[in-house]
């Protein structure tokens, strides 16, 4: 019996389920109105991870943009915060590209 993850709630169900333990939700696969709703489901979670995308990148250049403007200005060592929240935009846009990956496939 495999496992899969309810389309409505994402808590675990059986494959075999027509009707979600959790939420009892028709998950027979053969409800429209819920496959509508999935689809448009998901295109909101991408567009969501796109915007996260968007975020990291724009984080990553400005702290990048603050290193150079503090290098300019003579300094040696950039600031650690400027360091530190580069890696996590960076981080962040790596986990969100593998997130995307893994939901393509
Ligand atoms: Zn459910």
């Amino acid at each position: 019996m495999a496992i899969t993850r309810c389309p409505v709630c994402r808590k675990k169900i059986s494959t075999r389920a027509t009707r979600c333990p959790h939420c009892h939700e028709d998950v027979s696969g053969d409800d429209p109105e819920l496959a509508s709703r999935q689809r448009s489901q998901q295109r909101k979670k991408s567009t969501a991870m796109k915007m996260q995308l968007a975020l990291a990148m724009t984080l990553l250049v400005v702290c990048i943009g603050l290193i150079l403007l503090e290098t300019a200005q003579g300094k040696t060592l950039p600031s650690p915060w400027y360091i530190g929240i580069g890696l996590a935009a960076v981080i962040w846009y790596v986990v969100t590209r593998l997130r995307i990956f893994l939901s393509h496939r």
